[in-house]
């Protein structure tokens, strides 16, 4: 009875110790590819990725999406054109 106990106890426990490390490296999936993580924080992080397959899925989709998203924004950013032809409008209406 009670080593069955022990034994169901620690399977709870081992797979709470994933789930949490999942849960810490989704949490850590911003700061690390802002650049913004502790080097313990990110040490934890690239070993956890590279044994879970999920969480390194994550971090490409991630560091991919952000990478597409500030691509974006720099086009955008940079209208000089589009800054030139609002400056004559607001000039040919005055
Ligand atoms: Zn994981």
């Amino acid at each position: 009875m009670e080593s069955k106990f022990t034994e169901v106890y620690q399977q709870q426990a081992s797979e709470d110790s994933h789930e949490t490390d999942c849960e810490k490296v989704a949490n850590l999936l911003d700061i690390v590819i802002d650049g913004e993580a502790t080097s313990d924080q990110s040490e934890f992080f690239t070993k956890h990725i590279e044994d879970c397959v999920t969480c390194f899925e994550s971090h490409q989709k991630q560091k991919l999406l952000k990478g597409l998203i500030s691509g974006h924004l720099k086009r955008v950013i940079v209208p000089e054109r589009l800054a030139l032809s609002i400056k004559a409008k607001i000039q040919e209406t005055v």
